[in-house]
């Protein structure tokens, strides 16, 4: 059997814990296979972020032109995009396939604390929100997006589904939170652990990803996903002097 196709637009993390590489093995992990068209490169360990730099509008398009002549996937998932100026290509890229459920991790700043956007970032990204299917930000994130403006105005953009993480919230239990624009549909409460991950994120957005290219309807695919992503941090490993990566198979 061919595996279900998830076009991932990513960024590359050379440590491997975030990013496009952490995409791939959760997608390969949970029976997909990734297409990958990288949207920037970074540099990066597991204790910080030091430097980005995006790819140019036409190399992102000209990766995804040659791979959507060839492929046909069934569910796109968006990391790290950074540059304005990229959004509108990205935006291009998912009209070419309607009716496929597009997964957007707006990756605003990296869990190492460092910006992975360029400024006027945000602004661009309307269009994109237009096209979103799942929208998975952390709480800042989400605070960034808003814009003091209620929930609904996500809806109202265009969105379908909101992934409100609840991680950088404090506590000792994490809720992590599925809305549609009647409200919250499902809420996964787990404990926190006592460390820092590097690239949580990644994994559940492709998590969400690839069961929805296998045709799991919303609430499952996340709720799934939320599930694998669990079991990955609980069997984390510490590879450098920084965070723990998630364990993805
Ligand atoms: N994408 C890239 C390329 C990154 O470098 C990072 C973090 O540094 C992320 C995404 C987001 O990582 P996380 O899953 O830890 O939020």
């Amino acid at each position: 059997m061919i595996p279900p196709l998830v076009l991932v637009l990513a960024g590359h993390d050379p440590s491997g814990g975030a990013g496009i590489q952490a995409d791939i093995e959760t997608i390969h992990s949970l029976g997909g296979h990734a297409l990958t068209a990288i949207t920037a490169l970074t540099l990066q360990d597991s204790r910080g972020v030091y430097a980005f730099q995006s790819v140019s509008a036409d190399w992102l398009r000209r990766q995804a032109d040659i791979l959507l002549a060839d492929f046909q996937p069934a569910a796109v998932k968006i990391g790290m995009i950074a540059e304005a100026s990229l959004v509108p290509v990205i935006v291009d890229i998912v009209r070419q396939l309607p009716d496929v459920p597009v997964v957007y991790d707006p990756v605003l700043a990296g869990n190492l604390h460092g910006s992975l956007i360029h400024p006027g970032f945000c602004e661009a990204l309307p269009p994109l929100l237009q096209c979103t299917t799942l929208l998975t930000p952390n709480v800042p994130e989400l605070q960034i997006l808003l814009k003091d403006q209620p929930l609904t105005s996500l809806f109202a953009q265009g969105i379908r589904y909101l992934l409100c993480k609840g991680g950088h919230q404090p506590g000792a239990l994490i809720v992590n939170e599925l809305f549609d624009r009647n409200g919250c549909l499902y809420q996964q409460t787990t404990p926190r652990l006592a460390a820092e991950f590097h690239g949580s994120g990644c994994t559940l957005a492709a998590a969400c990803a690839i069961h929805l290219a296998q045709g799991q309807p919303m609430p499952v695919a996340v709720a799934n996903a939320l599930q694998f992503t669990t079991a990955c941090l609980n069997s984390a490993f510490t590879p450098g002097h920084g965070q723990k990566f998630p364990r993805r198979s």
